[in-house]
């Protein structure tokens, strides 16, 4: 019998276990210790991210960034309605109104040109999502954020290894969240971290990472004793999360380049077709890189888009659609005031994400390709 191709499969490196045997063996697996500190070192290193403190996954990560904003009950902040609801929900917490902006046409990505028009004396931070791991435009973003002051949030969820202008992506916005659940590039089960480039906010952010007490600096004896001195949680992982990322790590390379190939083999065997059908592949800004993370068509309609995924299941591939526009969610359309999001609608309504992961065989992308293109 075939095999079904599944949407997606978490790819273990190799390492995983001997290094969480090590952790253990160690005897410390609690948070911050060995292989904590390897993990965050690699990204502040290799990406130029001034501090980086591992999560227990990029929604905590955000709600990090959101009491780092301070935000309060009645501040606004700017995301795009086409994002997973982490995106929202810990602003939503501390009482933030939530002012969702429109996709760009192209891409779906927050329209960077229509976020000023959002902006009142309300507004607190913005969030923009790098959708697929392809850079918002952040010049744009920036630039609006220096002219009102305001902070500016990186969901790089999807975004690691991957670029804009050339600057890694986490590396631009005052505070950045990445993910490493087991549907991400690099992966820990659950996991997150939150990049902290505004040195404003780095000794704070220990600070509630750590339950609100300042033990982080205690440990590196700059204080005699440690206390409760903020709000916080208890947002760390433990090690034995930190051991498994370790080994991800490690083999980063490797896995972003065989994602990107798998990528490319979709996009050269699925484009003669697609524009035929005036249905589009993903579009990379001149200004953005690709990281392999997702490959996605944009149908022309609904019924064009459930015709895919019933015909692909038949042949047992499974596809899967992807956000509902969260501003016409169930949570939050009774309180939705602004305008119809066309953009965010269209790609709730169109688009279909195709199996990528690393051990996506040349076989098996071959065979969804053919499966594709045969839809007339
Ligand atoms: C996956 C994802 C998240 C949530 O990540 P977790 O680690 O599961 O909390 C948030 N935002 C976006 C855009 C995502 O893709």
């Amino acid at each position: 019998m075939e095999q079904i191709i599944p949407f997606n499969k978490p790819f273990l490196a190799g390492n995983e276990i001997g290094y969480i045997q090590e952790a253990v063996q160690s005897g410390n697996i609690s948070g911050n210790g060995f292989f904590t500190k390897k993990c965050q070192a690699f990204f502040e290193e290799k990406y130029n991210f001034k501090k980086c403190l591992l999560t227990t996954s990029c929604t905590d990560a955000l709600e990090m960034a959101s009491i780092l904003a301070d935000i309060k009950e009645g501040d606004e902040v700017i995301i795009p309605s086409y994002t997973f609801v982490s995106t929202a929900l810990p602003f939503v917490r501390l009482g933030a109104k939530i002012i969702f902006a429109d996709s760009e046409e192209n891409n779906p990505n927050i329209d960077a040109d229509k976020i000023e028009s959002l902006i009142t004396s309300k507004t607190k931070a913005i969030v923009p999502v790098h959708y697929a791991g392809v850079a918002c435009d952040m010049d744009k973003i920036m630039n609006l954020a220096k002219k009102y002051n305001l902070i500016v949030i990186e969901d790089a969820a999807q975004a690691i290894d991957s670029f804009y202008k050339g600057k890694p992506l986490g590396s631009i916005g005052h505070l950045s969240a990445f993910s490493f659940h087991e549907t991400k590039n690099i992966i820990s089960g659950e996991g997150g971290m939150l990049a902290i480039n505004d040195e404003r906010f780095i000794d704070r952010a220990e600070i509630i990472w750590e339950k609100g007490t300042n033990r982080a600096s205690f440990f590196r004896g700059e204080i005699n004793k440690y206390g409760w001195v903020d709000t916080g949680s208890s947002f760390l992982p433990s090690e034995i999360i930190a051991a498994f990322l370790w080994a991800q790590l490690e083999n980063l390379k490797k896995i972003q380049d065989k994602r990107k190939e798998n990528w490319e083999k979709y996009y050269n065997g699925l484009k003669e077709w697609a524009d035929k059908k005036n249905i589009r592949l993903p579009e990379i800004p001149n200004y953005a890189s690709k990281n392999g993370h997702m490959f996605y068509l944009v149908c022309n309609n609904i019924e064009e888009r459930s015709n895919l995924i019933n015909k692909l299941k038949e042949n047992k591939i499974m596809s899967v659609f992807h956000y509902l526009s969260l501003h016409s969610s169930p949570f939050y359309t009774d309180r939705y005031e602004g305008e119809i999001l066309i953009n965010s609608d269209k790609y709730s309504n169109c688009l279909v994400r195709i199996p990528l992961f690393y051990e996506l065989t040349e076989n098996d992308i071959n065979k969804i390709i053919l499966n594709i293109t045969s839809i007339d």
